[in-house]
Formats: structure tokens, C-alpha cells, sequence
């Protein structure tokens, strides 16, 4: 979650303030186009989950949280890894260290809603609903895909160039 906050500085919205807080687009053209590019396809992802029949997620209007999760969990995924200090990490209860970690994501967007709000949420909440969150992110991170043995076929599963690394 710290790395997701602190990714809002660099995402589709906290990009153009400048360090001093003043809105002032600090970035090259070029790294703002491939930006640009590769957030239109996180866009379009988000675009196609239908949390209920005919009302899809607002991959626009999500985006900048949506860059949040999967900043976060990119950055998460580097730490974790950082923090075993070149040792492999213990399997334990029966999972690796990259399948808890990648759980642990799941476990804490657990939640429930009733229709009414799920709705609510779709249409007014910058936050996609929750259990689109930790599903967002993760696909796109190479390493989940070796952590669980996803393969083409798979219901989330998205082919490598298709999978969107911001950071
Ligand atoms: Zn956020």
C-alpha cells in the first residue's frame, strides 16, 4: 500500500505536478507518449471486467489507482526479493515465497457488496471494485505466471506482450 501511494506521484494525474507541487508537466514528450501507451492498455483491461451483467469497470476513470496496484505490487515484488539477501525464500504450509506474497495481494481485497453498492462503486469510485484490484495487478507481473504455472488457456491469463509494465 506504500508503494502504491507513492506511485499517485507518478500516474496519469500526479505526473504533471512538478516536485514543488505546482502543476508543471516535467516530462519529456517521448517518455510522457510511451506512458501514454502503455497505460491505454491498462485501460483497456480494466475496460473489460464486468463486475455485474451490462456494467463494466470504467478503465478511464479507475486508471490512476489502477497504476497505484500494479506500481505497488511491482515495487513490492522488487523489495521482497530484495529483502531475502540472495537466499531462497522458505517454502511454507506447502507455498513458496512468491505465491504468498502474490496471496497475501488477494487476501487483503477480500470483500463483499450488495448489488446496489457494487453499482454505486462502478459508477462513482475513482478505486475499481476490490476483487478486480489484486486480479489487475498481478496479471500483468511476469512472475505470477511462474508462481502458479498460469498458462494460455487460463481465464486470466494474458500473453507477454500484452502484459502492461509501468515501472
Ligand atoms: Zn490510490
Amino acid at each position: 500500500m506504500i508503494g502504491h501511494e507513492i506511485s499517485h506521484g507518478f500516474d496519469d494525474q500526479g505526473s504533471k505536478y512538478d516536485g514543488t507541487g505546482t502543476l508543471n508537466n516535467w516530462w519529456t514528450a517521448e517518455d510522457r507518449k510511451n506512458f501514454e501507451t502503455r497505460t491505454k492498455a491498462l485501460t483497456a483491461q480494466f475496460n473489460s471486467y464486468e463486475p455485474l451483467p451490462g456494467l463494466h469497470v470504467n478503465g478511464a476513470f479507475t486508471l490512476g489507482e489502477n497504476i497505484a496496484d500494479l506500481a505497488g505490487l511491482t515495487i513490492t515484488y522488487k523489495a521482497y526479493h530484495i529483502s531475502l539477501g540472495g537466499k531462497p525464500a522458505p517454502v511454507l504450509d506447502g507455498y513458496t515465497g512468491d505465491q504468498r506474497l502474490f496471496l497475501s495481494v488477494g487476501q487483503i481485497w477480500r470483500s463483499k457488496y450488495r448489488e446496489g453498492a457494487l453499482r454505486a462503486q462502478i459508477l462513482s469510485n475513482e478505486h475499481a471494485p476490490a476483487h478486480f484490484r489484486p486480479l489487475g495487478a498481478t496479471r500483468n507481473i511476469d512472475a505470477w505466471y511462474d508462481a502458479f504455472d498460469v498458462k494460455p488457456g487460463d481465464k486470466y491469463y494474458l500473453p507477454p506482450d500484452q502484459r502492461v509494465h509501468l515501472w
